[in-house]
């Protein structure tokens, strides 16, 4: 969410918000009003269209929907939120032990100046007093073994609770690389490993292809089958762009029906050869509808495909891309174009 300094634009958004939501009859829960509020701010260009696209259906907006928009578009604040929270856990955790073993230390040091004590007067003093020294003594090593395994304890459960956290933060930040329809790679997670290979790229001179590709008429497919069949073709689309690219290569969603794949260490010629299978793959593929079983045939999808120029960034590489893909779509869509750098 676009922090604003415009407290009085705030205030009339503010207002809006709760006059919108209480206008559809939508509950005014935190994750509700933060969906309408970014909405209406229109500073997240993709939360908006999905909403537009919502409206524009009639689709009605149920609290299971509005979780879900939550999940997507403010992820990166809750990947924030637990770190922070996990953060103050780990600290909390360590302050316990760093407790324990002050203490612990301390006791120990008292301790070791009563042995001391111990040793030097053991060869001074009768019978009964050494009998009482030697008690005290006892006494102590008891108490000092009691420490020592109260602090084992505190020392093994910060150990499970810390392991327990670092688990929570991994899933967390996976959750927050991964695209939720879909479970392959999302944007965010395609913006940093295209500027990793880049520099990978740039480091070692070596091959770097990216491809990106869009269902194609996609939007007639919506209109005839709905949203949420449509949906499930996005899914088989990705499981289809994710078997076909095992090796090292990575399928990302891009965004919408739009996908990308990053090639690294591969030349064009084979770059195109890939783009080719995944096409006929996809082509390939019967559409049934899961409730009514009927076959509703096939989607095809348009490749725009070019390899990497030293010493250029991510945008010009990506808008090389989106232009073989308009190539493609121009073509008649279903086929695979190319775009050499020198070309552009
Ligand atoms: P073209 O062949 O030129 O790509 O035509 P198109 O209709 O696919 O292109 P356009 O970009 O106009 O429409 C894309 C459509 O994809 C519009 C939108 O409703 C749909 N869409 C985007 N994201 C999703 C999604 O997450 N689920 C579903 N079901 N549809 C989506
Ligand atoms: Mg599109
Ligand atoms: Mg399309």
């Amino acid at each position: 969410m676009v922090i604003t300094e415009d407290y009085k634009n705030t205030h009339v958004i503010a207002k809006k918000t709760l006059a919108l939501i209480e206008e559809r009859g939508i509950r005014p829960t935190p994750h509700n009003y933060a969906i309408w509020f970014e909405y209406l701010q229109e500073t997240n260009p993709d939360l908006t269209r999905a909403v537009n696209d919502l409206l524009s259906k009639n689709g009605r907006y149920s609290e299971k929907l509005g979780i879900e928009l939550f999940k997507k578009f403010f992820t990166r604040e809750h990947e924030g939120r637990v770190i922070q929270e996990t953060n103050r856990l780990v600290q909390k955790s360590m302050d316990n032990v760093m407790g324990d073993l002050k203490r612990t230390t301390a006791d120990i040091s008292t301790y070791g100046e009563q042995l001391n004590d111990f040793a030097v007067k053991a060869g001074e003093v009768n019978g009964q007093d050494l009998e009482r020294m030697i008690n005290e003594i006892v006494d102590q090593t008891n108490s000092m073994s009691d420490n020592s395994s109260h602090l084992q304890h505190g020392l093994d459960s910060a150990s499970r609770e810390i392991a327990e956290l670092k688990r929570r933060l991994q899933y967390v930040q996976k959750e927050a690389y991964t695209d939720s329809l879909t479970g392959i790679p999302n944007r965010k997670s395609f913006d940093a490993l295209l500027s990793k290979e880049i520099a990978a790229a740039r480091e070692k001179r070596s091959g770097l292809c990216l491809m990106m590709a869009d269902i194609d008429h996609f939007k007639k497919f919506n209109d005839l089958h709905g949203h949420t069949f449509g949906d499930q073709v996005i899914k088989l689309v990705a499981s289809t762009l994710a078997k076909g690219t095992e090796k090292n290569a990575v399928a990302a969603r891009y965004g919408g029906e739009e996908f990308s794949v990053i090639l690294p260490a591969t030349d064009l010629a084979d770059a195109v050869n890939i783009a080719n299978d995944l096409r006929m793959a996809i082509a390939a593929k019967r559409l049934v509808e899961r409730s009514t079983k009927k076959d509703v045939g096939k989607i095809t999808m348009s490749f725009g495909v070019t390899t990497y120029a030293h010493p250029e960034g991510p945008t010009a590489f990506i808008n090389r891309a989106d232009q073989a893909l308009y190539s493609a779509k121009k073509a008649g869509r279903n086929c695979v174009k190319h775009l050499q750098p020198s070309t552009v």
